[in-house]
């Protein structure tokens, strides 16, 4: 017991009046499905996309790793944790992202939420920062650690950004674009091509977050901004497509060898282990050679959209693997995700603060390990949930 326990018991007690309280449920994952409850469900919650979490190339290399170099790296990258894996890995990072250098970062969440002020702060006293509405949590953490106001945009509306830019053409801060590439609750995608453009007009830094690209789209799964031609940083994670755990960060070499010098988040913790970096490396070996995988993955996202637009679903602009059955409400998002779990498939209600009030929905992630009879299954869980009581059933 702490002295703090009735402000937190409290604070759970307002959650669960407004309906908002979470918990945490534990499952068994497997490929493309998750055990819950005794009962093997469709997994149509995860981030696995191409079904790597369960790889034997990756399990193999990774206990592999593990018994020769160590489970730990048991030092930060600065002391003495720096080992040849995480630089080989690095460099086959950059050459996958076609950039001059890569880093290695714990987490996603971890490199969003240390580099943009490692960045900020080299940009002077009131650096402007132009940020899409939509984007993750992280990036939104970054920058407000840096103690900067972000100027945010409608989501993906580029031509209100250029009047935000136009609006405040006098400031006399270095401009910086953050967007994502792909969505995470909505699954579109940021008009990479045309941001760049006016990144070059505005003299603006872009900064592109291809967490859910990265092993999905572009040029061998090598994300949105490489089929674009790049951006001035580019970062995603080892965490969904890839299977694994940890992130990069991909750009010059001038700014990587700036974050080993200037990023609190990669210098003060411990380097990625062995293990992990034994999964990346043999994630690396696979992924550029997965298009089939990939487009197959398309097609089943495809099928599922369609399937929606059929039962007037509101699916946000999706275009990716990521299908969000849009469902307003939050209590009517969850009791689509029973009546979905009753049906054999989890897809998970997304709710407030996660996604804006009244745009509570089911998110469909789907992988590549879906085959065309679980993507049925998925399709009729739907169909039938729909068709009971015209919305959640
Ligand atoms: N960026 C985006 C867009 C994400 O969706 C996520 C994870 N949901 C992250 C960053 C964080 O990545 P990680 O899970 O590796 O911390």
């Amino acid at each position: 017991m702490s002295s703090l326990d009735p402000l937190f018991d409290e604070a759970l007690r307002d959650l669960a009046d407004r309906g908002m309280r979470r918990t945490l449920r534990p499952g068994r994952n497997g490929s493309g499905t998750v055990t819950r409850d005794e009962r093997i469900l469709i997994n149509a919650s995860a981030n696995d996309y191409l079904g790597l979490a369960h790889h034997p190339l990756l399990a193999e290399r990774s206990a592999e790793w593990g018994s020769k170099y160590g489970t730990g790296a048991g030092a930060s990258r600065l002391v003495t944790g720096t080992l040849h894996l995480h630089e080989r890995v690095e460099a086959r990072m950059a050459d996958f992202k076609r950039t001059e250098g890569a880093l290695l970062f714990a987490s996603g969440w971890q490199a969003n939420a240390a580099v943009l002020p490692a960045l900020l702060k080299l940009a002077g006293p009131a650096p402007l920062v132009f940020a899409d509405r939509l984007n993750h949590a992280s990036l939104h953490h970054g920058i407000q650690a840096a103690g900067i106001r972000q100027v945010r945009f409608r989501h993906n509306d580029l031509d209100h950004l250029e009047a935000l830019i136009a609006e405040r053409a006098d400031h006399p801060g270095r401009r910086f674009i953050v967007t994502e590439s792909v969505f995470s609750m909505d699954g579109d995608r940021a008009d990479i091509g045309r941001l760049r453009m006016l990144a070059r007009r505005h003299d603006a830094f872009l900064y592109v977050d291809e967490a859910h690209a990265t092993g999905v789209l572009g040029p061998a799964g090598a994300g949105l901004s490489v089929e674009a031609g790049g951006a001035d940083l580019v970062m995603g994670t080892f965490s969904k497509a890839f299977g694994s755990f940890g992130a990069y960060v991909a750009g010059s070499r001038s700014l990587c060898d700036y974050l080993v010098n200037a990023c609190s988040g990669f210098i003060h913790t411990t380097a990625l282990p062995p293990p992990v970096l034994g999964a990346i490396d043999a994630a690396l070996d696979l992924v550029p050679g997965m298009d089939h995988a990939r487009r197959h993955l398309q097609v089943s996202a495809g099928r599922v959209r369609a399937v929606l637009a059929q039962l007037g679903v509101d699916t946000a602009g999706s275009t990716t693997q990521i299908v969000p059955v849009l469902v307003g409400d939050a209590s009517a998002s969850l009791e689509l995700a029973a009546a979905l779990e009753r049906h054999g498939v989890l897809g998970i209600a997304i709710r407030p603060p996660t996604v804006p009030p009244n745009t509570s929905r089911i998110r469909l992630a789907l992988s590549a390990v879906h085959d065309e009879a679980a993507i049925d299954r998925i399709i009729a869980a739907l169909t039938d949930t729909f068709a009971v009581t015209g919305r959640a059933g």
